[in-house]
């Protein structure tokens, strides 16, 4: 196992619902998942992204929700799209993510 796995179960281990994701300072960006297609038809790649408010979501569904459930109560606005991708941001990045980059 590498130094980035652990790093990466830690980081899921202690952050499993948005109040302690807004504690920590994290940024969750949704990033719309919809693939060139859908069902049989071709469709254009949606890349539309978009950062989260924490509060709002705080003041909308409480500290206690489930940062797992969060993906599947969204929806891209731009095509209507539920798969949606969360990108987590650490406040400092971990030197051996940053090392993993370069
Ligand atoms: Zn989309």
């Amino acid at each position: 196992m590498t130094r980035f796995a652990v790093v990466r179960i830690l980081f899921f281990m202690t952050m499993e619902t948005i109040g302690e994701a807004w504690q920590q300072s994290v940024r969750i960006t949704a990033r719309c998942a919809a693939g060139r297609r859908d069902g049989m038809k071709s469709i254009r790649a949606c890349i539309y992204s978009y950062d989260l408010d924490l509060r709002t979501l705080i003041w909308t569904r409480g500290a206690a929700f489930p940062i797992s459930m969060l993906s599947e109560r969204l929806k891209c606005p731009s095509c209507g799209s539920r798969r949606v991708t969360l990108i987590f941001h650490m406040p400092r990045e971990p030197q051996t993510i940053a090392a993993r980059r370069a």
